[in-house]
């Protein structure tokens, strides 16, 4: 397949990662951001075919894990109510909230609809005045500008029966975060490309250039990674810190000033809880005041729910790369893709998930390695 096939040649796959042997003089350790590169990763194995000593540890950008149990709690409380018509990509469907998950609310009755663009949403609306319909705006910068086009064309439409849930991070300020924490491993990123397509990557240059760190813009098939991979480790050897751009077929400098305007005209930035991580300032997206009557938080209600995490769930350790789902003591036994404890295993860009799909750690057969087999996978596209 043409934009595919290309990127997961396995001739071309062994190459690269005998540059990759041969510029490495000593260990690294490098964070992929997202959770679409884990995939990647983990399922081709490139991880196990890296030099001696160095190590992919895998960062928070999956943005239904790093959404907070709260959050998911205040969907399924706005989801359960009878005037309600709850939107969502399926991904957020079997993400375990506190005491059940949105396709159980589903099954016993509520009325939660799988969508593929939030513009179904406001269809959905539009054509039902007499009942409430809400969609739960998850994501990163990659997924903000539909959102926001979603919120601006209700507006046009005059619609008052339209309203999202919103939880959207961003990238860099997560990034600074992890820097900055005195247990950080982290020597280089890997940034994840589709966000950087949307945001361009100015962001990331004063904290290449503050905390001295290697940021390649990186995409999401096995060549993109080795690439990138390569491209970082050819900086830490040279002992250089630049933001450099693996994804030159999707992603510029200043990236998409279109989506960014769209974006800024209906959110602003502000502070943001991360599961896991905690509150980090001026790390997420929130409505415009004079969008605040689409805000579902506010127009049901829920602001003041506040909820615990599972006690053997280690997400937060997970999220930000301290320790790999085999650390944790309820993988495979009481956490599974099918029993879910918490959301890096339910979600489809979860680590906890991308290791269980691999066999690891579950005493399933070591694979033959297939760097470059083509992915015949059925995961959702980043976001
Ligand atoms: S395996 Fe399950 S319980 Fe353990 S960290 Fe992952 S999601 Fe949480």
């Amino acid at each position: 397949m043409r934009y595919l096939d290309e990127y997961r040649d396995p001739v071309l796959a062994r190459k690269l990662l005998a540059e990759i042997h041969r510029i490495t003089t000593r260990p690294w350790t490098l964070m992929e951001v997202c959770g679409g590169q884990t995939h990647t990763i983990v399922k081709q194995g490139i991880d196990e075919l890296l030099p001696p000593g160095v190590r992919m540890i895998h960062g928070p950008g999956c943005p239904v894990c790093v959404t907070p149990l709260e959050q998911v709690d205040k969907a399924l409380a706005i989801a359960a109510r009878p005037d309600v018509i709850f939107t969502s990509y399926g991904d957020m469907l079997r993400v375990p909230g506190s005491t059940t998950d949105l396709i159980s609310l589903k099954a016993r009755g509520a009325d939660v609809r799988i969508v593929y663009s939030p513009l179904d949403a406001v269809r959905i609306a539009a054509a039902n005045a007499d009942r409430q319909v809400v969609f739960f705006a998850v994501g990163f910068e990659t997924t903000a500008p539909a959102n926001a086009m979603a919120v601006w064309q209700a507006t046009q439409l005059g619609l008052d029966n339209f309203s999202v849930l919103v939880s959207h991070v961003l990238v860099p300020p997560a990034m600074i975060a992890l820097l900055e924490s005195p247990s950080n491993q982290v020597q280089a990123f890997l940034a994840a490309g589709h966000v950087c397509a949307v945001m361009g990557w100015t962001e990331y240059e004063p904290i290449a250039e503050r905390y001295h760190v290697p940021i390649v813009v990186t995409g999401f098939e096995p060549l993109d990674l080795l690439e990138g991979i390569f491209m970082a480790i050819r900086q830490l050897e040279a002992g250089r810190a630049k933001v450099e751009n693996q994804y030159v077929r999707a992603v510029r400098r200043e990236g998409n000033r279109l989506a960014q305007e769209t974006v800024f005209r209906v959110f602003e930035i502000g502070e943001r809880t991360w599961r896991g991580i905690g509150e980090i300032p001026l790390s997420g997206y929130h409505l415009k005041p004079a969008f605040a009557r689409f805000d579902a938080e506010t127009k049901f209600a829920v602001e003041a729910i506040r909820t615990k995490e599972h006690p053997a769930c280690i997400a937060g350790a997970i999220l930000t790369g301290e320790k790999a789902p085999l650390d944790c003591t309820a993988y495979g036994v009481l956490c599974s893709p099918q029993q879910p404890l918490g959301a890096p295993m339910v979600s489809a860009e979860g680590t906890c998930a991308a290791f269980f799909a691999a066999g690891r750690g579950i005493g399933a057969p070591a694979r033959p390695l297939e760097i470059g087999a083509p992915d015949t996978s059925t995961r959702e596209v980043p976001r």
